[in-house]
């Protein structure tokens, strides 16, 4: 698609997101939650909707939802009650959803999300609670179905965005800010891969300037990252091109083809779903005092962009380094840890985004099983400040030994391992000797006047001691030598 076409059109793209909440126990009753259990095992009577069961709110539900409210910048109602959703599913038992209606338990909020061209606050529309459907599997058996009910009664929230994005890039940026944030206040595990986070997507375009609205189609169930992008990339194209051949676009309800990103019909919206909604008559209508939400408030953690904020102030750290140590909650905790033990604030976000990122990374764990105890690596930098060690020697080989034993220290591995960096000006000057010996056509062009030649020895004195050299006195005594043998001549 030409860059013309598009810059003709504005896409316009509104999400609802489902998060799965990480409670122990469903919604309205006390069977587990637990994701990848055999089929159809965590489905009391409530689950499966026996004639004369009562649902029975759980706590800790409606404690995240108001969190993650909270966390947005939500108003949060204070008067919420239930409402059936009635509509036939073989996976839904009942024969309806209980779900919010028209009190949705927050309201409004923004997302900060950060795009090429700058930095963006995404309105909101609301946050309701509801709770999810079994799983029907259509892929197990030629001429039947597979329905586990495992799942229905997982409680989940519904994050509606306004209709306020306008690139695929804006809307992945959303999906996983948000992403990040019910991981960050520990609501949900926010894995996409186990649709504990499922995205439906609504897309429209419009001519670039118009105000109103265009026809949208819902892509549905999309579950990575990957397949929003995608998905939402290829509905504008297919829009825009529909609406310049003059064709007109139809409501509909689309699914991914993951396998060629592209989506396709799978119906035409009806004119108005008539779920036949009426507040559920066996829940209690839900009041939460002010003293409650302010509760709440006080147990959330400090939010990422508050911390990376404060990092920036406080420890002069980049905005780069800042967003890096943000990245996760594990991070920014492991960082908080190591603060008591040093304030050399660069070299340890620099050893925290560099080589322990890595080391996290490849052995696939998080911050928090690492074994690094926050006075080993304040420790190690320490040494390293003080010009005793150098960097990649410890990186490359007193940090594995560290990852291998809580108690080791690294002065102890430094010392019985013959790496301290050494300021020692014997063994220094038979390294540099070796370096000027090395190359007399540099000295002479340092003598000449070319200074900068200086890095090019220091460089080769590190080289010869494999790093142990002490390079600022290195330096020293390079300049004393060169001057010398120039005042030799
Ligand atoms: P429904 O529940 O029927 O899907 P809603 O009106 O609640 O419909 O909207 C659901 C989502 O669709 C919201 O995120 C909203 O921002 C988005 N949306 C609504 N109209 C449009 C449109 N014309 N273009 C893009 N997104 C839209
Ligand atoms: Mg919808």
């Amino acid at each position: 698609m030409s860059n013309i076409l598009l810059g003709k059109y504005e896409a316009v793209i509104g999400l609802e997101i489902h998060v799965q909440l990480s409670t122990k126990s469903k919604l309205f009753c006390g069977d587990s939650t637990s994701f990848g259990a055999e089929p159809n095992t965590h489905i009391s009577p409530i689950t499966l909707a026996h004639p004369g069961t009562l649902p029975k709110l759980n706590k800790k539900a409606v404690e995240y939802a108001v969190k993650l409210g909270l966390a947005c910048g939500c108003e949060i109602e204070r008067f919420n009650y239930f409402a059936r959703k009635n509509y036939f599913y073989p996976d839904l038992p009942k024969g309806w959803q209980t779900t919010q209606h028209t009190t949705p338990i927050c309201v409004g909020g923004t997302i900060t999300v950060k795009t090429e061209i700058g930095t963006r606050e995404i309105q909101m529309h609301h946050i309701h609670m509801e709770e999810d459907a079994g799983k029907s599997t259509h892929d197990i058996y030629e001429d039947s179905t597979c329905v586990d009910l495992n799942r229905a009664g997982t409680p989940l929230v519904e994050i509606v965005s306004e209709p306020d994005m306008h690139t695929a890039d804006e809307a992945w940026q959303y999906v996983n800010e948000i992403r990040k944030i019910v991981r960050w206040i520990g609501i949900s595990d926010g894995n996409m891969e186990e649709g504990s986070l499922r995205c439906d997507a609504n897309v429209s375009i419009r001519l670039k300037g118009d105000t109103e609205l265009g026809t949208r189609c819902e892509v549905k169930n999309l579950n990575s990252t990957r397949n929003i992008k995608k998905a939402i990339e290829f509905e504008i194209e297919r829009m825009v091109k529909m609406t310049e051949k003059g064709e007109k676009i139809l409501q509909q309800t689309r699914s991914f083809n993951a396998d060629n990103d592209t989506t396709f019909a799978i119906r035409d919206k009806e004119e108005a779903n008539d779920y036949r909604y009426f507040p559920e008559p066996d829940l209690a209508p839900l009041h939460l005092s002010e003293q409650y939400v302010q509760s709440l408030k006080k147990e959330l953690p400090a939010l990422p962009k508050d911390l990376q904020q404060k990092y920036q102030d406080e420890f002069s750290l980049s905005q780069y380094d800042a967003e890096q140590l943000c990245a996760e909650k594990e991070i920014a905790d492991y960082f908080e840890k190591v603060l008591p033990h040093s304030k050399h604030y660069k070299a340890i976000s620099n050893w925290i985004t560099g080589p322990l990122k890595h080391f996290t990374n490849e052995h696939k764990i998080t911050f928090s099983d690492l074994s690094l105890t926050p006075q080993q690596l304040a420790e190690t930098i320490a040494l390293i400040e003080d010009g005793k060690l150098n960097f990649s020697i410890a990186s490359s080989q007193v940090l594995p030994e560290l990852l291998k034993d809580k108690n080791a220290s690294a002065i102890t591995i430094a010392t019985t391992r013959n790496l301290l960096q050494t300021s020692n000006s014997n063994e220094l000057e038979k390294w540099i000797d070796a370096a000027i010996t090395k190359m007399p056509d540099k000295v002479n062009e340092y003598n000449k006047g070319k200074k900068g030649l200086i890095g090019l020895f220091v460089g080769e004195v590190k080289k010869l001691s494999k790093g142990k050299a002490d390079l600022q006195k290195v330096t020293e005594i390079l300049q004393e030598k060169l001057a010398q043998q120039a005042n030799n001549r």
